[in-house]
C-alpha cells in the first residue's frame, strides 16, 4: 500500500501546473480519511484540499432539531436519532435544553439509534407507544429509510424526515459563479446509490474536472491525480476512480424504493438556506408514517429567522468550502469536540470535528496566522 501511495505522490509531483489547484472534497468520508491520513502533509503543496457540503448533521435546518426535542419533551413518544444528532445545539434560551441530549436529562424519551432497522424493534417492542425516528441524511442514510418503510414499518413508527441530496449544494456553489475549487472529488458512497452520472454536470455544465473516489488513500490519491490530469490537458469529465463500487446507474433496487417512498422537494440547509430540490418528503402513501402530519403543531416557521448557526460559528462558511475549520475564531478555543458550540464540532462528519480529531490543534486566528481564505 505505502508503495502504492508513494506512487500516486510521484505522480501528483509530475502534475504541479505551476500554480497552487484548489479541488473540494464533498463527502464528509472522505474528508475524515484525509485528514486521519494525514493526506494533507503528504501531497504537494499546489493542491489545495478543501472539505464540502458533506455532513449532513451540519446542514440539518435548525428549527428540525428544535422540532424534534419540542416532541420529545410534550409528547408521550419515543424519540430515536442517529448519535450524531443527540448533541447538535439549537438557539434557546439559557434556562431551555439546547439538544437532545440535555432534552433527555430534562425527562424527553430519546434513544440513539445506528440503523433503521433499530427504530422498527423499538417501535416493535412498544406498540402502544409511538416512535418518532428523527432521520437526517444524505442518500445513503435515507435509501434504508425508504426501505424500511417500503418493506412494511409498524404503524406507530413515524418519520421526522429531515433528508438531503448532496449535489444540488454543489450545484448552487457552482451556479453562483463563485465556487472556489477548480476541480471536483464526488463522494463514494453517494455513487453507489444515486450512480454516479449524478455528478456528470459538474463537467459536463460547468467544465470542471471531477472524479468519484473511495475511502482508501489509493484512491483519493487516484482522483486528485485523475482530475489534476484532466486540468493538464484542458479536459473536463467524470473519472470514477472507485470502479470496484460504484457502477454506472447506481443501486437500482435503492433508487426504486426511495421513489416509491419519497419525492424530492426544495429544503432548507442550517446556514445556508433553501436549496432548490435538495430534500425529500414522504409520498401521501406514506402519510400514516409522518410525524409532521401527525404532530402539526410542532413545526415553527419562526424558527427559520432565529435559527441559524450559533453566534460567532462559521460552520456555514466551513460547510461551504469558503474557510477552512481552523479559520474560525471559536475552533480549538470555545469550541471543541468536548464543548461543541456548532454542528461540524459535533458530527463525526464535520470538518471541524474531523480537523480536531486528527491533531489539527492550531487556531489560524489566535495563531495570528490565518491561512488566505479559500473562494
Ligand atoms: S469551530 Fe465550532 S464554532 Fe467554529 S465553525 Fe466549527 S463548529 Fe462552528
Amino acid at each position: 500500500m505505502a508503495s502504492i501511495a508513494k506512487n500516486w505522490l510521484d505522480a501528483l509531483d509530475a502534475l504541479n501546473p505551476g500554480h497552487p489547484v484548489r479541488i473540494m472534497n464533498v463527502c464528509g468520508g472522505h474528508e475524515r480519511a484525509i485528514s486521519m491520513a494525514g493526506l494533507r502533509k503528504a501531497i504537494p503543496d499546489f493542491i489545495e484540499l478543501v472539505p464540502g457540503p458533506g455532513c449532513p448533521v451540519c446542514i440539518c435546518p435548525e428549527e428540525d432539531v428544535f422540532e424534534a426535542i419540542q416532541l420529545a419533551l410534550n409528547e408521550d413518544v419515543i424519540l430515536v436519532a442517529f448519535g450524531d444528532m443527540l448533541r447538535v445545539p439549537v438557539n434557546v434560551p439559557k434556562r431551555e435544553p439546547r439538544s437532545l441530549e440535555q432534552a433527555r436529562a430534562a425527562g424527553g424519551d430519546i434513544r440513539p439509534i445506528a440503523t433503521p432497522m433499530e427504530a422498527v424493534r423499538i417501535a416493535r417492542e412498544n406498540p402502544g407507544r409511538k416512535v418518532v425516528f428523527f432521520a437526517a441524511g444524505f442518500e445513503t442514510t435515507t435509501a434504508p429509510v425508504a426501505a424500511m418503510l417500503a418493506e412494511g414499518a409498524p404503524l406507530n413508527l413515524l418519520l421526522l424526515l429531515s433528508a438531503r441530496l448532496t449535489w444540488p449544494a454543489v450545484a448552487m456553489l457552482l451556479d453562483s459563479g463563485e465556487p472556489g475549487f477548480a476541480a471536483l472529488i464526488a463522494p463514494g458512497h453517494v455513487s453507489t446509490v444515486m450512480g454516479p452520472e449524478e455528478w456528470e454536470f459538474v463537467a459536463d455544465k460547468h467544465g470542471i474536472p471531477s472524479a468519484v473516489a473511495g475511502f482508501r488513500p489509493d484512491t483519493l490519491l487516484a482522483a486528485m491525480a485523475s482530475v489534476l490530469r484532466q486540468l493538464q490537458n484542458g479536459q473536463h469529465f467524470l473519472d470514477n476512480c472507485y470502479p470496484e463500487v460504484v457502477r454506472p446507474g447506481g443501486n437500482p433496487a435503492a433508487k426504486r424504493q426511495l421513489q416509491k417512498v419519497m419525492r424530492i422537494t426544495d429544503a432548507n440547509w442550517r446556514g445556508i438556506g433553501v436549496i432548490a430540490g435538495s430534500g425529500f418528503t414522504l409520498n401521501e402513501a406514506y402519510a400514516a408514517h409522518d410525524a409532521r402530519r401527525q404532530y402539526r403543531a410542532y413545526a415553527d416557521d419562526s424558527r427559520k429567522r432565529i435559527g441559524e448557526m450559533p453566534p460567532g460559528c462559521d460552520c456555514a462558511q466551513v460547510v461551504l468550502g469558503k474557510m477552512y475549520p481552523n479559520q474560525c475564531r471559536l475552533y480549538g478555543v470555545a469550541c471543541t469536540p468536548r464543548k461543541p458550540i456548532g454542528p461540524c464540532m459535533v458530527s463525526d462528519e464535520g470538518a471541524c470535528r474531523i480537523w480536531w480529531s486528527s491533531g489539527q490543534r492550531d487556531n489560524a486566528w489566535e495563531g495570528r496566522k490565518k491561512r488566505q481564505s479559500v473562494g
